[in-house]
């Protein structure tokens, strides 16, 4: 199909001064013809956004961090942008008429309540952010269903299963390998592990993304939050979903089907492909990204995951078995501990103590409503900063 046939997508970036939004702002920018961009979000960068804002003339910025609204106010006032601040005006911009795609580009679980509002406004999701289909999938997934609302996944190895699927929706998937790169402490041992730095952590070998969610793939709980992502996203079971350390990042992930054929989609590790085939679905759009070559890398590697020593990824298995609010759990907890080892209040292996200690403690709910999800969320907040004081 011709691009001049398609009308313009207009699109709301929520988290744009974060990685995955620089990396959208990069792909849209380079097809103008094809992407508008309606509205940025921040919650703390504003000289950022007003950076973006600029360059890319949107009709809202909103900056979520109401202390600095002045200062955003008054750089944009002569662009004639309009500047909302506040973490409800987040919620708000999501139901604009103007708005057609919402990329989810915020950190943790403070993308569940915009990306619930956008879903109730019949908008087209674009998730980046795993962990509200980790805290909510049955919830999000019923609405999303219902609404008629298609969710488009960002996330690479969750795009690589979307793209293996083109063209296969009615064939039963027999199982999902999710590829993992093993982060930088691949191969290490338990006791090689204990006095890991926040500085060795934040080194990723082949990609390069956020804070908190390179933490999360040192430890694995990258991947123990995409297999539960997956879950929701293909409607799959547990035992459905495999694991399998494939340190190049080359193949991003793979499709077994009933007959035994399995699809992979590879290519080199750069988050803009997924960002913008999630926008620009079910059309590729030319790019000028690096392309592969197979004599840079004469051996793609395969091995089995540690669960023993990445105990995090067997953590997010248990919690996607018994269901209910228990992913929300693991989240919260998780969120807590990656501070915590980010602030050096607790050691790398103590991530996952902590995590396993709320798992065994908050109330669970098997069938949760989304007050639930809120209650379970702050409950496990608090029970884990009090556990980071005993540490
Ligand atoms: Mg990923």
């Amino acid at each position: 199909m011709k691009s001049e046939q398609n009308p313009l997508r207009k699109i709301a970036i929520l988290g744009s001064t974060g990685s995955i939004g620089k990396q959208a702002i990069d792909v849209i920018c380079a097809h103008p013809k094809e992407f508008q961009i309606e509205v940025l979000t921040a919650q703390n960068n504003a000289d950022l956004l007003i950076e973006q804002a600029i360059l890319t003339k949107p009709n809202v910025v909103v900056i979520a961090n109401e202390k600095l609204y002045d200062k955003v106010f008054s750089a944009l006032d002569a662009y004639h942008i309009k500047v909302y601040s506040g973490e409800e005006a987040i919620s708000q911009v999501v139901e604009m008429d103007t708005v057609d795609i919402i990329l989810t580009a915020l950190v943790g679980y403070a993308g569940l309540k915009p990306t619930l509002k956008a879903i109730e406004a019949g908008k087209s999701i674009a998730l980046a952010n795993k962990e509200t289909l980790v805290v909510a999938g049955e919830l999000v997934t019923e609405r999303a269903y219902k609404k008629g609302v298609n969710i488009y996944p960002v996330d690479s190895e969750h795009s690589a299963i979307f793209q293996c699927l083109a063209g296969e929706f009615h064939n039963p998937i027999e199982k999902i390998i999710l590829t993992a790169s093993g982060g930088p402490f691949r191969g290490k041992n338990i006791s090689e592990l204990k006095n890991i730095t926040k500085e060795q952590a934040l080194k990723h070998p082949t990609w390069q993304m956020g804070g908190k969610i390179t933490i999360d793939s040192a430890s694995l709980m990258n991947k123990g939050l995409e297999v539960i992502e997956a879950k929701w996203l293909f409607n799959l079971n547990p035992s459905q979903i495999e694991v399998i350390v494939h340190p190049q990042s080359i193949i991003h992930s793979i499709v077994q089907f009933m007959d035994g054929s399995m699809k992979a989609q590879m290519g080199l590790p750069d988050m803009r492909l997924p960002i913008q085939y999630a926008l620009s679905y079910p059309n590729r759009l030319k790019s000028d990204f690096p392309r592969f070559d197979f004599f840079n890398y004469p051996q793609l590697t395969f091995e089995q995951a540690d669960l023993k020593t990445f105990k995090n990824l067997s953590l997010a298995y248990s919690a996607m078995e018994k269901g209910g609010n228990m992913p929300c759990i693991l989240n919260a907890a998780n969120e807590i501990a990656v501070e915590g080892f980010l602030n050096d209040k607790i050691g790398f292996l103590q991530m996952s103590d902590l995590i396993n200690d709320c798992m065994q403690k908050v109330h669970f709910i098997v069938k949760p409503t989304y007050y639930d999800y809120v209650e379970t969320d702050m409950e496990t907040r608090r029970l884990a900063k009090e556990a980071l004081k005993r540490f």
